[in-house]
């Protein structure tokens, strides 16, 4: 189905976009496929492109929608990513807003106001509230330029990262029923880039393969190096490894435990070293990330939460600790070294004890359905939701609190409730932004005497007066970034004036936090009525198994240059290997080695034999040469005047 959009859209010419680059970003031209994709979301076409990360995906939407009228529509599931866009454009003069779970019902109103006024040119929106009534009624008032798709693999139920809201796009697009759709993706296997193209497909009589434009940009990174080190002892092998490197790494682990005891390990190795991952307070976070990014501290040790949207350019190292469980998230995490350009390696660690710990998540991740019926009893109990209630109810959901009420291990209930989620049950987000809360402990005439104790405290105080009326009574919500920018201080520095300020008793602060939630989508079921059917169960549990088996694949094969393994499994032929993998470095020494005893076989005679007699025997150029430099260097023969002999 081609999906012509406003006509005047279609008379865009690539000047356009390129004076839009020049004037926004300060690039003189496009790099790759982003051309390509431009001008053909820009004639009204719906376009998927598969680009790898880094390659310059944010500009493919935002140029085009800076060029053309109404508003992008632009969906991605990354709360983080998504303010971090937000910022950055707001910057270049963009008139960009975002609207995601956690936001207060008034500011999203206003944000989407605005956009049916018109001004807007993108509007950043979660998965999550694309189901929402107040959103679709204001939808279809926008003018809406496009639709973006970001990460848009997780539409596909046969992807390693599928998201259930995902699906809800197709009622966006039924609500826009004629604007064109941009899917963007970094990782995708040729059944899975069939599969989002069906599913973004609202007539599904065309063949919907053929209903979009595909581009595809080549995955390979020439300047990094895939090493797979078969270490019995991953600790000194890691040490080793991040020892004999300058530049900035990250260390990928699979618990939060993990990272702490890693990154204690390498600063006691004398290594600069912090950790990372989804349990550590908002301003922690904050702050490890800046350091890092600032080369204040060299070494990142972090679980999977870290990396989505940072865009450090020189990482020269990405090591993993522990064996992911799936190419795509390996491919993805791997891809985050070297966007400079230059050299950088990428090294799983990987011994024999991996194997059974990666096939144990396999059951972790599927849990038996009776467990799975059993968590979501005991959830019921928890939240004290009576058989035929709960339509609708959502609350925080504090997975620890929970394991330790009813005897669980947070991992399965993890992933019971995912499962439920994936049937229809329930809504599970992990990722709801909360926003910080204070309230008063003194008085008005208390806070007089206590202003001056120290200048930052009093002028957040001040601000805190100024922006938010009721602190006396009862918490109010705050935003730390609009006290920050008043009183000209850092978001950090206004988070430890706070915390100074409840330590004093002046008030009560509630940081800012991330707060998983359950919402019930449907009312509570008797559990022996839940049904988990093969399309959220075995099917799901066979793709699972199989995105493990490929990845131990990898791992424990020593045959087959690493970046073509890679390369193929997304579904790209590649004919020549890259020379700087384990294996083709393997494979080079191996060769090397061969032609040496050929060499060594041809002079066994002790006579004089001319190089070109050796040049006959057949062998590459660069074993030659290497096997020859070898030879000579340790004086296994001897040259004179163009002659070789032992
Ligand atoms: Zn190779």
């Amino acid at each position: 189905m081609m999906n012509n959009g406003a006509p005047n859209n279609s008379q865009l010419s690539i000047l356009n976009y390129q004076s839009l680059l020049k004037k926004y970003w300060g690039y003189d031209d496009f790099r790759g496929i982003q051309r390509e994709i431009i001008e053909s979301i820009g004639a009204g076409h719906d376009t998927l492109g598969l680009m790898p990360t880094g390659g310059g995906k944010s500009v493919t939407f935002q140029v085009p929608a800076l060029a053309m009228k109404g508003v992008c529509i632009v969906i991605t599931p990354l709360i983080a990513l998504m303010k971090d866009q937000v910022h950055h454009l707001r910057q270049r003069g963009v008139i960009a807003a975002a609207i995601y779970s956690g936001m207060q019902h008034d500011k999203i109103l206003t944000v989407l106001e605005n956009c049916i006024m018109g001004s807007t040119k993108l509007l950043y929106v979660s998965p999550e509230r694309l189901g929402s009534e107040l959103f679709q009624t204001k939808l279809r008032h926008m003018q809406v330029s496009f639709i973006t798709v970001d990460e848009a693999h997780c539409i596909s139920q046969w992807g390693y990262d599928f998201r259930p809201s995902y699906l809800q796009i197709a009622d966006i697009r039924r609500i826009c029923p004629n604007v064109p759709v941009l899917a963007l993706t970094a990782t995708a296997t040729p059944k899975v880039v069939a599969d989002i193209c069906d599913k973004l497909t609202l007539n599904t009589q065309l063949s919907t393969l053929n209903s979009f434009n595909v581009f595809r940009m080549s995955f390979e990174r020439k300047n990094l190096t895939y090493l797979v080190s078969h270490a019995v002892d991953k600790r000194t092998e890691l040490i080793r490894l991040l020892d004999g490197e300058q530049g900035s790494a990250i260390v990928y682990v699979r618990s939060r435990r993990h990272a702490r005891e890693v990154a204690e390990l390498l600063t006691d190795a004398g290594l600069s070293a912090t950790f990372y991952h989804a349990g550590l307070e908002h301003a922690q976070k904050d702050q490890r990330q800046r350091d890092w990014q600032h080369d204040r501290v060299r070494i990142m040790v972090a679980t999977n939460a870290f990396g989505m949207g940072i865009d450090k350019p020189d990482v020269r190292i990405v090591a993993h600790y522990d064996c992911p469980d799936s190419i795509e998230a390996y491919f993805q995490e791997a891809g985050r070294a070297g966007r400079d350009g230059n050299p950088a390696r990428a090294v799983l660690l990987y011994n024999a004890a991996d194997e059974p710990k990666l096939h144990k998540r396999i059951s972790d991740t599927f849990p038996e359905k009776e467990y799975i019926r059993k968590v979501y009893d005991h959830l019921a109990y928890y939240y004290q939701i009576a058989t035929g209630d709960g339509y609708g109810v959502a609350r925080e959901f504090n997975i620890d609190d929970f394991s330790r009420k009813f005897n669980h291990f947070p991992i399965r209930v993890h992933a019971a409730l995912q499962i439920l989620q994936r049937a229809g049950y329930l809504e599970y987000t992990e990722e709801q932004d909360n926003q910080a809360r204070v309230r008063f402990l003194v008085t008005r005439d208390d806070l007089y005497r206590l202003r001056g104790d120290s200048p930052n405290e009093e002028k957040v105080i001040v601000a805190l007066l100024r922006n938010y009326g009721g602190l006396f009574a009862d918490f109010g919500f705050i935003d730390e970034s609009v006290i920050a920018s008043q009183c000209g201080l850092k978001s950090n520095d206004v988070y430890q004036t706070l915390k100074v300020l409840a330590m004093k008793h002046v008030i009560q602060f509630i940081p800012r936090r991330q707060v998983p939630y359950v919402r019930y989508l449907q009312r509570r079921e008797d559990s022996e009525h839940v049904s988990l059917p093969p399309s959220v169960y075995e099917e799901r549990l066979t793709q699972y198994r199989e995105r493990i088996e490929s990845m131990l694949r990898y791992a424990k094969s020593q045959d087959k240059c690493r970046s073509r393994q890679l390369l193929e499994y997304f579904g790209e032929e590649v004919t020549k290997d890259c020379g700087q993998c384990d294996v083709c470095q393997a494979n080079h020494s191996h060769t090397t080695e061969q032609a040496q005893h050929q060499i060594l076989t041809l002079l066994s005679d002790h006579r004089r034999h001319h190089i070109t007699e050796v040049l006959h025997l057949g062998l590459l150029k660069e074993d030659l040469d290497a096997a020859l430099t070898h030879l000579l260097q340790e004086e296994y023969i001897t040259q004179q005047d163009g002659y070789l002999m032992l």
